[in-house]
C-alpha cells in the first residue's frame, strides 16, 4: 500500500497510528464515527462527510444537467405504433402521425447533438383534435412511457397571461421538472401534453360559449415556450416574482403536444365545404347522422382552426395536425376488453384479490359500451359504468367467502340485478 500522506487514492483505513486523528470536515473523532479514510497531509474524512458530499454532488449534477446519454437508438415509427397498438384502440391514423413527429423529434434531437450538422431540422409539435375519451392523452403518456420521456400534463384553461389571476405558463414546465426530480436535461427533452388548448380562443367568433376572455393574451405567452426558449420557472410554483430564483430551462427540444376538443370545429369544416347537412345537428337527428356530421373534422384544415379562434402564430407552431375519431361502440368494447391494462381485466383483478373470480358476459360487455356511447363521452364514461353496477358487490366483496365466481351479465349493468356469487341461492 503507498505511504500514508501523499496518495488519497490509496484510500488507507483508520489511521490506528494516531491516536487522534479526527474527521477533517466534522471535526469528530473516528471514535465518534468510526472509520476514516486517510487523504494527504493528516487529512481524514468519515463515513458520514463522505455521504453527505456524494448527496451535494448528486443535487449538484442534477442541477446543471449533467449530459445524460439519451436513447442509442430511437424506435422507427413503425415500432412505435406496433407498442401503442397494446393500450390504444383504433386511432391508427394519428397514432402513425404521432409516431412519425416523435420519431424525427428524437432523430433530429441526436442529430443536434452532433457538432458537424449544419442543417437544423425544426421541431414538430403536435395538435391533436378529437372528442373527450378517444384516446388524446392516452397516446401522448403511452408515447412518453415507452420513450421513457418525462412527461406532464397541463390544462390550457387554468393559464392566463402574466398579471392576472391564474397560472403561468412555465408552470408547466415546472410539472415537467417535477416528474424528473427537477433533473433540468431530462426535463429538456421531455414532452409536455397541453389539454383543451380550443378553450383559449380568441372571443370573436364565438363558436364554443366556454370562451376564455383573455384567451387570446395565453395563446401569446404560449408561443415562445412552443418554438423554444430558456423559460425562468419558479422552482416553488405559482406566481413569479423579482426576489425569486428561477430554474432555466430550454424548451427548444421539449415536444408540446397540444389537445382539444373543438366542439363545433364539424361546423365550420361543413360551411367552409358548402355542405348543407339538412337535419344534422339537430336534436331530432339520429346517431349516426351526428356521427358523420362529427367526422367532418377529419377534413379540417389550418384555416378552419384560425376560424375556431387560434391564433395563426399559435397554429404555425403546432405543424402537426391530427384528428381522432369518436370511438364506436365495439371500439368501446374492444377498450374495455384488448388493452394491456383494460378495464375488464382490473375489476378482474380485483376480485383475483379477494381469492374470487369474475367473469364478465360478451352481453355484459356490450351493454356498457352501449351505455357509454349514450353518455357520449367516449371511453372515460366506461368506467363508472361498471362502477355504478358493481359499488356494492366491490363493498361487500372483502367480507365475503374466497373461492366464489361471480358472473356479470347485462342484467347486473343495468341495475336490474344484483351481482351474487353463482353458486350463492340467488345467482344473477
Ligand atoms: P381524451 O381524449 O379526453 O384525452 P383520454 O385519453 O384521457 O381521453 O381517455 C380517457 C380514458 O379512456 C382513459 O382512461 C383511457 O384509458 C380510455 N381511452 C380513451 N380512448 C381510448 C382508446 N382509443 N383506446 C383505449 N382506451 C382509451
Amino acid at each position: 500500500m503507498a505511504s500514508s500522506g501523499k496518495d488519497f487514492t490509496s484510500g488507507k483505513r483508520t489511521p490506528t497510528g494516531k491516536k487522534n486523528a479526527s474527521c477533517s470536515f466534522c471535526r469528530k473523532s473516528y471514535r465518534e464515527v468510526g472509520p476514516l479514510v486517510e487523504g494527504p497531509e493528516d487529512v481524514y474524512v468519515c463515513g458520514e462527510c463522505v455521504e453527505l458530499c456524494q448527496s451535494i454532488l448528486d443535487q449538484e449534477r442534477r442541477r446543471r444537467g449533467t449530459p445524460h446519454k439519451l436513447f442509442t437508438k430511437v424506435p422507427s415509427p413503425r415500432d412505435i405504433v406496433t407498442h401503442l397498438d397494446k393500450y390504444v384502440v383504433g386511432q391508427s391514423q394519428t397514432k402513425k402521425m404521432l409516431a412519425v413527429a416523435v420519431h424525427n423529434h428524437y432523430k433530429r434531437l441526436m442529430l443536434n447533438t452532433d457538432t458537424d450538422n449544419d442543417v437544423e431540422i425544426e421541431k414538430s409539435n403536435v395538435l391533436m383534435i378529437g372528442p373527450t375519451g378517444s384516446g388524446k392523452t392516452l397516446i401522448a403518456k403511452t408515447l412518453a412511457k415507452y420513450l421513457q420521456v418525462p412527461f406532464a400534463i397541463g390544462d390550457a384553461t387554468t393559464l392566463t397571461e402574466a398579471g392576472y389571476v391564474g397560472e403561468d405558463v412555465e408552470n408547466l414546465l415546472l410539472k415537467l421538472l417535477h416528474t424528473c426530480d427537477f433533473d433540468v436535461e431530462s426535463a429538456q427533452r421531455g414532452i409536455v401534453f397541453i389539454d383543451e388548448i380550443d378553450k383559449i380562443g380568441k372571443t370573436s367568433n364565438n363558436v364554443s360559449i366556454t370562451r376564455d376572455v383573455s384567451g387570446e393574451g395565453v395563446q401569446q405567452a404560449l408561443l415562445k415556450m412552443l418554438e423554444g426558449t430558456v423559460a425562468n420557472v419558479p422552482p416553488q410554483g405559482g406566481r413569479k416574482h423579482p426576489e425569486q430564483q428561477y430554474i432555466q430551462l430550454d424548451t427548444t427540444n421539449i415536444l408540446f403536444i397540444c389537445g382539444g376538443t373543438f366542439v363545433g370545429l364539424e361546423d365550420i369544416v361543413a360551411r367552409r365545404m358548402g355542405r348543407k347537412m339538412i337535419g344534422f345537428g339537430q336534436d331530432n337527428s339520429s346517431h349516426d347522422d351526428k356521427h358523420r356530421r362529427y367526422e367532418m373534422i377529419h377534413d379540417a384544415t389550418v384555416e378552419d382552426i384560425l376560424e375556431y379562434g387560434l391564433i395563426p402564430e399559435l397554429v404555425g407552431r403546432l405543424p402537426v395536425l391530427t384528428t381522432l375519431s369518436k370511438l364506436s361502440e365495439s371500439d368501446l368494447v374492444r377498450v374495455l376488453t384488448e388493452p394491456k391494462n383494460a378495464l375488464v381485466r382490473q375489476f378482474q383483478k380485483y376480485f383475483e384479490m379477494e381469492e374470487s373470480t369474475l367473469e364478465v358476459t360478451p352481453e355484459a360487455i356490450r351493454e356498457i359500451a352501449k351505455i357509454a356511447i349514450q353518455k357520449d363521452t367516449g371511453a372515460r364514461g366506461l368506467r363508472s359504468v361498471i362502477e355504478n353496477a358493481m359499488f356494492d358487490i366491490l363493498y361487500e366483496l372483502p367480507d365475503q367467502e374466497p373461492g366464489k365466481k361471480y358472473v356479470l351479465t347485462p342484467e347486473v349493468i343495468r341495475g336490474e340485478s344484483h351481482l351474487f356469487p353463482q353458486d350463492g341461492s340467488a345467482a344473477a
